[in-house]
């Protein structure tokens, strides 16, 4: 079943609010990346407002940046904004509402804020250039906006926009759907899988051997098409096939150079690393397994958790490793007290260099995707749920048991659960860390990201 043909009009609409400069426009490129074909070119205030077409999750969704303002004059400038996003707000099914928090609350934020929380219209408190500390205090004081929690970013580094994007997807209505609707889940709920090429980030330390892991899986497998320089940095790319199907290697080490993309661009850092992960589903973490587990591996696994991506350990120079024994224990151990987060995750060892043992790396890739993607059932959930809380009784809070009643599977990729109960919202994350570790057990999800909220009830 295909999607019919929408116009933009009737695609879920977001609008990209705020004053000059908090970085809107940057924004709005992450989201839309090569796809702003379209830029409207209307008179008036509306002139220079950007509008392209995002593919979030899977589906098609129409983003408008209200960009266009010149930095005024402080005394004028919220009639400006207010002026310059009428019109788009009245199209918007969701508003991002920017602000910069490093510069923190100005007047015009405020007045805006105002304005917006009158428009009957859903907002989502954006705080821009959150990177580092700074930016999480600018977050902090946003609550003052009265426009609920804000959600901390930096387009420009291109830091917690999947988290954003989940917002985004959570927020505007089901529409089309850019590719087929599949329908699982007992709710008749709908999968956000999107068919096509599985997509495949190889990360890691410089020097781990990802180019030449790379060279060894295109020797290996079927290239279907050779690497491909886009217009911008995050789109290379390279498609191969395994006996299940294809399988993207997005913006991998490398492949610039095959590409043969300018030489400034070939930036084969751990930030490289960040850049291609956060568009892949599964992240091969490539370690040399000669110099052990590194602290810069241990913040990859951190951010491939973050970012909510499913993992796979590759130990590479597997050849090199004299005590194989010893030192797959050694990481293991490793692992297992640094990376409880992604507890069970599926460990490759091979050699690159040789090509033994790389022929198991894509079915532990493919296998950790399908645990990424599963579902449980809302029945077998509490089931699992029931007997767990009588194990373990929820704890004392101020006195009192916490009631925890019931769970649910909210999503998956990855697996997200949202568990209900009076004050909830006050569980320990000892007792949190227990039920994730149980379902990860019990529903067999090792080496992925578990997402459990709370949600308190009455
Ligand atoms: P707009 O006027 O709101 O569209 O803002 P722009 O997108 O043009 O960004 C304004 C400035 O802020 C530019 O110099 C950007 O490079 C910078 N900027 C955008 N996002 C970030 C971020 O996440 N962190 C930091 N530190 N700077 C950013
Ligand atoms: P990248 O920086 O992660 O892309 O790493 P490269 O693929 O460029 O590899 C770095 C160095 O490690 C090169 O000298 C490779 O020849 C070497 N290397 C890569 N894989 C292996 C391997 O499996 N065994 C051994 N002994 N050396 C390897």
């Amino acid at each position: 079943m295909t999607d019919t043909i929408s116009t933009p009009e009737t695609l879920p609409t977001v609008v990209i609010a705020g004053r000059p400069n908090v970085g809107k426009s940057t924004l709005f490129n992450r989201l839309v990346g090569r796809r702003q074909a379209l830029v409207s070119d209307m008179p008036g205030v509306t002139r220079d407002r950007k509008e392209g077409e995002a593919h979030i999750r899977g589906r098609r969704i129409r983003i408008i940046d209200t960009a266009g303002l010149e930095e005024a004059a402080p005394e004028t400038l919220f009639g400006r904004m207010r002026a310059s996003s009428e019109m788009a707000v009245t199209q918007a099914h969701l508003v991002l509402f920017c602000i910069d928090a490093r510069s923190g609350i100005t007047p015009a934020d405020a007045h805006f804020a105002q304005w917006l929380r009158r428009q009957n219209v859903p907002v989502l408190l954006v705080a821009n250039k959150a990177e580092g500390r700074a930016g999480t205090e600018g977050a902090m004081e946003a609550y003052s906006l009265g426009l609920g929690t804000p959600l901390a970013l930096s387009a420009e580094h291109g830091e917690g926009l999947s988290d954003l994007m989940g917002e985004i997807i959570d927020r505007v209505p089901k529409a089309p759907r850019v590719i087929e609707r599949s329908r699982r889940g007992e709710e008749g709920e709908e999968e956000e899988r999107p068919p096509g090429p599985l997509r495949l980030a190889i990360v890691g330390r410089p020097n781990a051997g990802k180019s030449t892991l790379l060279n060894c899986l295109l020797g290996e497998e079927r290239m279907i098409t050779g690497p491909e320089a886009g217009l911008t940095r995050d789109s290379i790319s390279v498609d191969i096939e395994d006996e299940h199907g294809p399988i993207r290697l997005v913006d991998t080490a490398g492949m610039r150079r095959r590409a043969r993309v300018e030489q400034h661009l070939e930036r084969m850092s751990v930030s490289a690393s960040i850049e291609a992960l956060k568009m892949a589903e599964v992240v091969v973490l490539t370690i040399d397994a000669t110099l052990g587990v590194h602290e810069q591996d241990l913040q990859l696994a951190r951010l491939i958790e973050r970012e909510g991506r499913a993992c796979v350990l590759a130990l590479n120079k597997w050849d090199a490793v004299e005590d194989r024994a010893a030192t797959r224990q050694a990481i293991a151990d490793r692992i297992e007290t640094s990376m409880a987060q992604v507890r069970g995750i599926s460990v490759v060892t091979f050699s690159a260099l040789t090509g033994a043992g790389v022929h198991r790396l894509l079915p532990a890739v493919r296998h950790t995707h399908e645990v990424w993607n599963s579902r449980v059932t809302t029945g077998e959930l509490n089931r699992w749920f029931e007997e767990a809380l009588e194990r373990h009784q929820p704890p004392l809070v101020d006195g009192r048991r916490l009631k925890l009643r019931y769970m649910t599977q909210a999503k998956s990729r990855p697996p997200t659960f949202i568990l209900f109960g009076t004050r909830a919202e006050l569980l320990p994350d000892s007792y949190k860390r227990y039920l994730v570790n149980g379902l990860r057990e019990t529903f067999h999800m090792p080496g992925v990201p578990i997402r459990l909220q709370l949600r308190g009830t009455k």
